[in-house]
């Protein structure tokens, strides 16, 4: 494995930061009412290396909405509650070329959706969350999950959390189409609200860093050194992240950064370079695809700067 010195990753994390800090291109999500009111020019890069050392410039506390980000959590906690041959056979682990609300995804393979990382498949995660039955500690199990994962808790965005309940119908769609195929394990609404609610946690770009390095880490946190899942799930989770990170623009993503990465209309990108590091980023205005124009640039300067292509076979 390739030996990156700290002080190359500060180097280039700063010039990032500076080389994009002023760019105004994309626009705030708008079809969620409160996104569209986050001052655009928030900007936050964090890189967790696994000795849990921290290195980051700009914005990187400021509680930004995750959004589909969170996917990537819940199906963790699928994954610790079921195993891999379930998550694959009950929702699927392929990518979509699909925008991430796609209704077709349901349909695509066999009636199941596909990947826990679009719209379809992570509603049926959160139906398939453990106590079925009892929203209220599926709701804690989440939540304690997330913690594990970034060593600290998220916080509900109580105003994003109403605004994307109220505005929701596409989802809503998803959910009754995927309840006709048998891939809601629990009761339909409660699912959507769970997703919703997970949509709409506080989270901020250092938090994101420590989840990718967890991931990175083969599931310990390098925080706290906590074990949050079992080491053999840390491939199937990463290539998970690697086949739909960025829905219909993943190939190119991956092409051009060489890091396996997820993103959220809130802004957010978390990307889980295996061995090395977890890296996040953070800036408001996002791309057609859904995707943060600044934390793209931004993570993808630092890669190829750094030379780190997962692909590199260095
Ligand atoms: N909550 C958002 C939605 O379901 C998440 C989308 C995203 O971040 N890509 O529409």
């Amino acid at each position: 494995k390739k030996t990156i010195s700290v002080s190359q990753i500060k180097q280039a994390v700063n010039e990032a930061y500076d080389l994009y800090k002023n760019n105004q291109d994309g626009k705030n999500a708008d079809y969620i009412p409160y996104l569209a009111n986050i001052d655009k020019n928030l900007f936050g890069i964090s890189v967790c290396l696994l000795d849990g050392q921290i290195i980051e410039v700009g914005d990187t506390q400021y509680k930004f909405g995750i959004e589909s980000v969170s996917k990537v959590h819940t199906a963790i906690l699928v994954l610790r509650q079921y195993g891999a041959e379930k998550l694959l056979s009950m929702i699927g682990a392929d990518a979509t070329g699909l925008p991430f609300n796609s209704i077709i995804a349901i349909l695509l393979e066999n009636d199941h959706p596909s990947t826990p990382l679009v719209n379809a498949g992570a509603i049926t995660a959160c139906s398939m969350v453990q106590p079925v039955g009892n929203p209220k500690e599926k709701w804690a199990a989440i939540v304690k999950n997330i913690t594990e994962l970034s060593g600290s808790a998220p916080e509900l965005i109580d105003e994003l959390y109403r605004s994307e309940s109220a505005t929701n119908f596409n989802n809503r769609s998803i959910t009754w189409l995927l309840k006709n195929y048998n891939r809601i394990y629990d009761d339909p609404d409660l699912s959507l609200d769970l997703y919703t609610r997970q949509c709409s946690l506080g989270i901020t770009a250092e938090q994101l860093s420590v989840c990718g390095a967890t991931i990175a880490n083969k599931g310990v946190n390098p925080k706290n050194g906590a074990r949050v899942f079992d080491a053999s799930l840390s491939p199937q989770i990463t290539s998970l992240i690697a086949t739909v990170g960025f829905y219909e623009h993943t190939g190119d993503w991956l092409f051009t950064s060489g890091i396996p990465a997820k993103t959220g209309v809130g802004g957010g990108v978390m990307g889980v370079l295996p061995g090395i590091m977890g890296i996040a980023a953070f800036a408001p205005p996002i791309d057609a695809a859904g995707n943060s124009v600044k934390a793209q640039l931004a993570i993808k300067h630092i890669m190829n700067k750094l030379d780190l292509s997962v692909f590199s076979g260095d």
